[in-house]
């Protein structure tokens, strides 16, 4: 099968072998898969990863344990666990001790035409998402956990709190969709000003960071600036006794002075992925739009010049095709 494979360099390989499926596994044949900074990352030496990358994709069963799911269209959760674990058994199989994750940790990825993936992992996805949204369902669901970890939910809206989303880029674009819709007061802040000028046709309110002032004001601050820098300015952002969510993964560390979260009292949240239902649910009700955010779709032959477009500053999403 075609693949992009990582392995101390990027390659794109025209004879990969193809995914062996063991027991509990689907066998999926991908259609489309998105390139997220994660895989970006990879690419510098997060995670010590070797492998075929990939994690956001949508494709269709080709062969499955669960003679229903043969034929349909799927989305797939990224985390492959154990379910006996301490963290299995208590619900929060997401940090499974064990846990393979695709295109990630110890197993290959979906940029390629075949993947494998438990059948549990699978969704089936509604016709009312077409295949390019389908493919920002993953990070979609990251973007979701944001509004979870907060504790609101779009029934009931929580207090107000002040929400700023440092970073206009693929991430933070989803998440302050997301947040929006959770009825939060939500500004974003970038650098881009094309980007900034989605915000406002989202009715999200949105500034540039050159004419940001940081005042120690937000109740909640969410870096998804991809950047080193992205946690200390939102450091000087967030109120006493605030909240900073990071979405932020690094391959290069940085270090980084924690004694202002000590004197202000600042809870720092880690948020990792998310709750797919919420993502397929908001998709298909049309609630956020994805399709402003797609940069281009390229071929998979052509994945290594996608990964160098998907670096560029201020690109948005880039989509490998498998067709
Ligand atoms: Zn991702
Ligand atoms: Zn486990």
């Amino acid at each position: 099968m075609r693949a992009m494979v990582f392995d101390q360099s990027l390659s794109y390989r025209p004879r990969h072998p193809d995914p062996q499926p063991s027991t509990g596994d689907s066998l999926l044949k991908v259609r489309r898969a998105g390139i997220c900074s994660t895989d970006l990352e990879i690419a510098q030496g997060y995670m010590d990863f070797h492998g075929v990358l990939g994690h956001e994709f949508v494709a269709d069963v080709v062969q499955s344990p669960d003679r229903s799911l043969v034929g349909k269209r799927v989305a797939g959760e990224i985390n492959i666990v154990c379910g006996r674990c301490d963290m299995c058994l208590s619900g929060l199989s997401g940090h499974c001790r064990h846990r393979q994750v695709l295109g990630i940790v110890n197993q290959d990825g979906a940029f390629a035409d075949f993947v494998r993936l438990p059948a549990v992992n699978l969704h089936v996805l509604p016709d009312s998402i077409d295949d390019d949204q389908a493919v920002f369902i993953e990070p979609l669901a990251a973007a979701c956990q944001v509004v979870k970890q907060l504790g609101v939910s779009r029934s009931a809206p929580g207090e107000r709190r002040w929400v700023t989303v440092l970073g206009d880029g693929r991430l933070g674009m989803l998440v302050a969709q997301v947040l929006r819709n959770s009825g939060l007061p939500v500004r974003v802040i970038g650098k881009h000003p094309e980007k900034l000028a989605l915000c406002e046709k989202w009715s999200i309110r949105s500034r540039p960071l050159t004419e940001i002032v940081p005042r120690h004001d937000q109740d909640v601050v969410v870096d998804c600036t991809g950047s080193p820098e992205g946690l200390e300015l939102a450091l000087q952002m967030v109120r006493p006794r605030g909240t900073i969510i990071l979405k932020t993964t690094i391959a290069v560390p940085k270090p980084i002075q924690l004694a202002p979260i000590v004197i202000d009292e600042v809870t720092v949240m880690g948020s990792r992925c998310g709750p797919f239902r919420q993502a397929i649910q908001q998709l298909a009700e049309k609630q956020v739009d994805v399709a402003s955010l797609i940069h281009r779709r390229m071929k998979i032959e052509q994945g290594v010049e996608a990964m160098h477009v998907a670096a560029r500053p201020g690109v948005f999403k880039v989509i490998l095709t498998m067709e």
